[in-house]
């Protein structure tokens, strides 16, 4: 009997926003993998098992799935968002890359999701409508000079950003050295989002200029985008919109 691994993604937390063909997986399974709090958003019934499992054990958790897999179970492991943003599919690969000839013949199929600075960026307007990049603020698996490098980089090209994992218990102090750099390389009205379980019932959209934002203002349910120099913000009687134009201003 063969198994195979599906690696999907949950989406950003409303049911609305898992895609048919995740909810599809996720009904065929006979097992599920994944982080506690993400599993947990799956129903049980009977013939599925669960195996939530704490945080940082990514690598344990993609063997795992190797393991039941090669017995033939049609594991689904679960990830928020897209599987491949900050998430599970690498690490599936990374143990895949190493695996033995039984393991690598496996069936590993990766379904994407729609990932938290899509779902932000659509709760207020189009900050990502032009050239943007997407930075893990995290330093577990990376220096923070690494992380200091990239913003930097990213502000003198002019992209908008997305930060995902901006600012956790274990290292608060990361993001407001990130927010003085961008307080140094940026103009002091450049608009940001705090956008805080975005889809969620407990979705929270704070439209902030860099000159007023702390670092406070985030956690890790927060995704944080950065405007581009050109991004701009309106109102109307439904809401304020922020929106990056598609084009820049002819010299
Ligand atoms: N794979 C996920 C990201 C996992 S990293 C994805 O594609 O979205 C976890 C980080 O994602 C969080 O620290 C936060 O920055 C962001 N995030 C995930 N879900 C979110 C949500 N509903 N609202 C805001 N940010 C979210």
């Amino acid at each position: 009997m063969s198994g195979r691994i599906t690696i999907a993604g949950l989406g950003p937390g409303s049911e609305e926003m898992v895609t048919p063909q995740v909810a599809s997986a996720i009904a065929e399974a006979s097992d599920i993998i994944g982080y506690i709090p993400y599993v947990a958003r799956i129903s049980e019934r009977e013939g599925l098992r669960l195996h939530p499992s704490d945080n940082r054990v990514e690598t344990e958790r993609a063997s795992h799935a190797f393991e039941l897999a090669a017995g033939g179970a049609k594991v689904v492991i679960v990830s928020s968002g897209d599987p491949g943003v900050f998430a599970m599919a690498a690490a599936v690969f990374e143990v895949m890359e190493h695996a033995s000839a039984p393991h690598r013949a496996i069936e590993v199929e990766v379904l994407p999701g729609i990932t938290a600075m899509l779902a932000a960026a659509a709760a207020c307007g189009a900050p990502l409508g032009h050239d943007f990049c997407c930075i893990n603020l995290s330093d577990n698996l990376k220096p923070f000079s690494v992380i200091e490098k990239r913003v930097q980089l990213a502000c003198e090209a002019d992209f908008a950003m997305a930060f995902y994992n901006p600012r956790s218990k274990s290292r608060p102090q990361g993001f407001a050295s990130v927010l003085e750099l961008l307080k140094s390389s940026c103009e002091p009205e450049r608009l940001m989002i705090f956008a805080r379980a975005v889809s969620t019932a407990d979705q929270q959209i704070k439209i902030v200029a860099l000159k007023d934002t702390t670092a406070d203002m985030a956690d890790m349910r927060t995704v944080v985008l950065v405007g581009s120099s050109q991004t701009r913000r309106f109102s109307t009687p439904h809401q304020d919109y922020v929106f990056t134009p598609r084009s820049l201003p002819k010299p």
